[in-house]
């Protein structure tokens, strides 16, 4: 191939390399031409292949080109384009399973979350509507006198909360020992 046919700025640099090939040449040329990037450095070779290649396309089966623009078209792989697609379909369906994994999760979590919310609003509402809520508060076992009954007492009001029937331990309190057997027996407050 000619090497001088399509020169339009020699340049004397030595060992560069072509944009193109990648081939390290003496002296590369730079191209401009409509649909060609200003200043690429090309070979002789490859600046006469795009000379033509451009002359080619102006003008295309008597049509003359209007504009450029780029779209969406299929383009065959190289070996290893294909190779590192292939790959990463194999690895997809581990990653699509995990990330549902995590949706789950997340989903649980915030229906977890809304449970939380609405249990708190029924329970403020009744709080809010009793004007009370339940606390912890200090109580004692009082006999009920001349009978095996005892009473719960909240000491903060000194009120009664319940009386029932006391529990064997406490019979065993406050019965004289021959007595227990037939309290534990009979179950039902014998002496009230
Ligand atoms: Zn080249």
């Amino acid at each position: 191939m000619s090497s001088k046919k399509a020169v339009k700025k020699p340049e004397t640099k030595t060992k560069q390399r072509c944009d193109d090939c990648g081939k390290p040449v003496d002296m590369t040329m730079q191209i401009s031409a409509p649909g060609s990037k200003p200043g690429a450095k090309l070979c002789a070779d490859c600046f006469e292949k795009r000379g033509k290649k451009i002359a080619s396309e102006i003008i295309r089966n008597g049509r003359e080109r209007l504009s450029t623009h780029v779209e969406l078209l299929p383009v065959s792989l190289t070996t290893e384009e294909l190779l590192a697609r292939s790959d990463r379909l194999a690895n997809i369906e581990s990653e699509i399973s995990a990330e549902d994994e995590r949706h789950a999760q997340m989903k649980a979590e915030l229906k977890a979350g809304m449970t939380r919310l609405v249990s708190e609003r029924s329970r403020l509402a009744v709080i809010v509507s009793q004007k009370s809520e339940p606390r912890n508060v200090e109580v004692a076992v009082y006999q009920v006198p001349n009978s095996h009954s005892v009473e719960i007492v909240r000491l903060d009001f000194n009120q009664i909360v319940r009386t029932r029937e006391m529990t064997k331990e406490e019979l065993q309190m406050v019965l004289p020992l021959g007595e227990l057997g037939a309290a534990n027996s009979g179950g039902d407050d014998p002496a009230a």
